[in-house]
C-alpha cells in the first residue's frame, strides 16, 4: 500500500505512547507487580452483581451512572451535580483539560509523576510544565506555585504520587491553594488515597468546601480492585463539573462498571479490609527493603520505589527472569506494587541480590 499523505498533528507525533504494566506470560507465573493493581480478586457480592447485569448488554448504560453518582454523592457529602463519572479517572482527567485548556495554556504538575500527565496534556495542545520533585520524592508545592504564569490554567497534584509514593499533607496543599489564583483550577489526583496511613493526612471534603477551584479525581482501579471495568470520577464544583461532563464521551461509563462499582460501595468495609492488609504488607516491604540498605521513599500508596539508576532496565529483566513484573522507568528507578505475601516475600529475596 502506498504511504497516507494526511499528517498527525504535531502535538500527536512528538508523544511518547502511555507503556503499560508488563503483563503475565502464558505460564502466569510471575507475579504481576507492574500495574499497582490490587492483588486480591473482586467480592463474590460484586462478581454476582456483574454476573446479572450481563443479561442487559443489548442496552446503552445509563449515560449519567445515575445509582452511582447519587452513592457517590452520599459517600462525599456533596450535591450529586457535583460529579463526573469516566472510563477510568484517566479519562476523567482528559475531559477535565479539554473543559479548561486552550492551545498554549499551561498545566504544571510534579515530575517524574504520573506518566498519563504529559500525554493527555500535550494531547490537548497544552504545555506540560514540569517541577522536579525534591529528594525524598515528594511534590515540591512551593516550586509549583512559583511555576504558575498567566497562562497557567491547572496545577495537578498528585498524591500518593505515582511512581515514588509520598502523600502530600493537609497543610502543605492549604499553603498552595492560598497563593494559587482563584482562577487556576487545582486538581488533586487521589487514585491510592484509601493506602493513606500519615497523620496530617488531606482533608479533601475540607479542600473541596472551602476551594470552588479544586477537582478531586478518585478511582475505581485500584483499592476496590476493579481496574479491568474502568470507572472513575471527579468530585468538584457544580459548575465546572457541568462544563467536564459536556466534554465527557457519551455513555462513558459501561454497565457492568457502574454494577460493580456500585455493588463496592455497598461492600466497602470488606473492600477496605483488604486494603488494610495491603497496607501492612506494604510496611513489612518497606521495613525489609530498608533493613537490606536500600533507601525507600515513604510510600503512602500501594507500591514502592527503588531509585535504580542506571541499571533500571537490567533490573527489571533479571527481575522478570525471577517471576517478577515489575514497572521500570529507565535511568531512574523501578516502581514494585505491594502484592500478596509471598510476591513480597519473592521481592525482597530478589532485591537483596541487585544491592
Ligand atoms: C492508576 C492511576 C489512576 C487511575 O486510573 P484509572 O483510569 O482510573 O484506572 C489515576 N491517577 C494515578 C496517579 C494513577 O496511578
Amino acid at each position: 500500500m502506498t504511504s497516507p499523505k494526511v499528517p498527525l498533528r504535531a502535538a500527536v507525533q512528538s508523544l511518547p505512547a502511555y507503556v503499560p504494566g508488563a503483563r503475565a506470560g502464558a505460564d502466569l507465573t510471575a507475579h504481576k507487580l507492574s500495574s499497582n493493581e490490587n492483588p486480591y480478586p473482586p467480592l463474590e457480592q460484586v462478581r454476582a452483581a456483574v454476573a446479572r447485569a450481563a443479561s442487559q448488554l443489548n442496552r446503552y448504560p445509563d449515560m449519567f451512572a445515575t445509582d452511582l453518582v447519587a452513592a457517590l454523592a452520599v459517600k462525599h457529602g456533596v450535591d450529586p451535580a457535583g460529579i463526573v463519572a469516566g472510563c477510568g479517572s484517566v479519562a476523567v482527567l482528559g475531559h477535565v483539560l479539554q473543559a479548561f485548556c486552550d492551545p498554549g495554556d499551561e498545566v504544571v504538575h510534579a515530575w517524574r509523576s504520573f506518566e498519563a500527565y504529559p500525554i493527555l496534556v500535550r494531547l490537548q495542545g497544552a504545555r506540560s510544565v514540569q517541577v522536579p520533585l525534591d529528594r525524598e520524592g515528594r511534590h515540591d508545592l512551593p516550586a509549583m506555585a512559583a511555576a504558575v504564569t498567566d497562562r497557567t490554567r491547572v496545577i495537578l497534584v498528585c498524591s500518593p504520587n505515582n511512581p515514588t509514593g509520598p502523600a502530600v499533607r493537609h497543610d502543605e496543599l492549604l499553603a498552595l491553594l492560598a497563593v494559587v489564583p482563584q482562577d487556576v483550577l487545582v486538581v488533586l489526583d487521589e487514585a491510592y488515597v484509601e493506602f493513606v496511613r500519615q497523620p496530617s493526612a488531606i482533608d479533601s471534603a475540607a479542600v473541596l468546601a472551602a476551594h470552588p477551584n479544586v477537582v478531586l479525581l478518585r478511582t475505581f482501579s485500584k483499592a476496590y480492585g476493579l481496574a479491568a471495568l474502568r470507572v472513575g470520577y471527579a468530585v468538584t464544583h457544580q459548575d465546572l463539573a457541568r462544563g467536564v461532563r459536556t466534554a465527557s464521551t457519551p455513555f462513558g461509563v459501561n454497565h457492568l462498571a457502574q454494577v460493580a462499582a456500585l455493588a463496592s460501595l455497598e461492600a466497602e468495609a470488606a473492600l477496605l479490609e483488604r486494603v488494610d492488609a495491603v497496607v501492612a504488607e506494604r510496611e513489612r516491604l518497606v521495613a525489609g527493603l530498608r533493613g537490606q540498605g536500600w533507601t525507600v521513599p515513604e510510600t503512602q500508596a500501594n507500591f514502592v520505589w527503588l531509585a535504580t539508576g542506571a541499571r533500571t532496565l537490567e533490573i527489571a529483566a533479571d527481575a522478570a527472569d525471577d517471576g517478577l513484573l515489575v514497572r521500570p522507568f529507565a535511568g531512574e528507578g523501578v516502581r514494585i506494587s505491594v502484592g500478596e505475601p509471598t510476591a513480597n516475600d519473592r521481592v525482597l529475596e530478589v532485591a537483596a541480590g541487585w544491592l
